[in-house]
């Protein structure tokens, strides 16, 4: 088993960057587990799956293989052999995602890979359900949030940084919804593991929510 660190919490907090900054200053392999729910949401989408249809998801995981490598350190999501990673940051794979990643069948096939990785590699993790699921056994446990009004701006500031037209009470919207739905799924839902830190970064920098978790980890 690798070295673990596990950080969870809700859309927009901040996990990706800060796990990406951690994992870079640890020299370990970052892992984007919300990426992987991207890919088999990006499977569905092109077999013409509504997102409410959970039968059909359930099916449609028998012939979807998901898989990650990295190229020049970033991680690269493979599906059926093909490097879909630019297809993943759509509101609509977005979406498709949060819905899909009730289905248990989904959660089952991604956990193995998860696991794997961990079992291999010295790793940070991100995602919903990891210090309580996946990696429950992880050397660090971080529950990484913000208020929705924090989270919001963010992505926000995001958004308009490239020029896409957005609507800030839209995306506050967008997030409080995303929230209730991973909050309140049966299978895994989001909430705080027993052992982990919880660190609010509403008002903090990203290099001060980077030193309160490396402050956790070994040296
Ligand atoms: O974090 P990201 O927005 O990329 O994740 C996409 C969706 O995948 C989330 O809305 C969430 O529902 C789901 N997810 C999950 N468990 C994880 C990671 C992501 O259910 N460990």
């Amino acid at each position: 088993m690798g070295y673990s660190i596990a950080i969870d919490g809700p859309a927009g907090a901040g996990k990706s960057t800060i796990a990406r900054l951690v994992a870079r200053e640890k020299g370990y392999i970052y892992v984007d587990t919300g990426a992987m729910y991207r890919g088999l949401a990006v499977h569905f989408l092109k077999q013409g799956i509504d997102p409410g249809d959970a039968d059909g998801i359930a099916a449609a995981c028998e012939d979807a293989d998901v898989s990650i490598g990295y190229e020049e350190g970033s991680q690269q999501i493979y599906l059926n052999g093909e490097n879909i990673t630019s297809l993943l940051r759509t509101e609509e794979v977005g979406n498709m995602a949060s819905r899909s990643s009730s289905v248990p069948r989904v959660r089952e096939k991604l956990l193995s890979l998860q696991r794997d990785l961990a079992r291999r590699e010295n790793v940070v993790m991100d995602g919903r359900d990891i210090g309580t699921c996946v990696l429950p056994d992880a050397d660090v446990k971080v529950y990484l949030t913000a208020s929705s009004a924090t989270r919001a701006r963010r992505r926000y500031d995001e958004l308009r940084e490239k020029g896409v037209p957005c609507d800030y009470s839209q995306i506050e919207r967008d997030i409080i919804e995303r929230d209730e739905r991973d909050m309140n799924r049966a299978v895994s839902p989001l909430r705080q593991a027993a052992d982990a830190v919880l660190i609010d970064s509403s008002d903090m920098t990203i290099r001060e929510v980077a030193d309160a978790i490396l402050a956790l980890c070994r040296p």
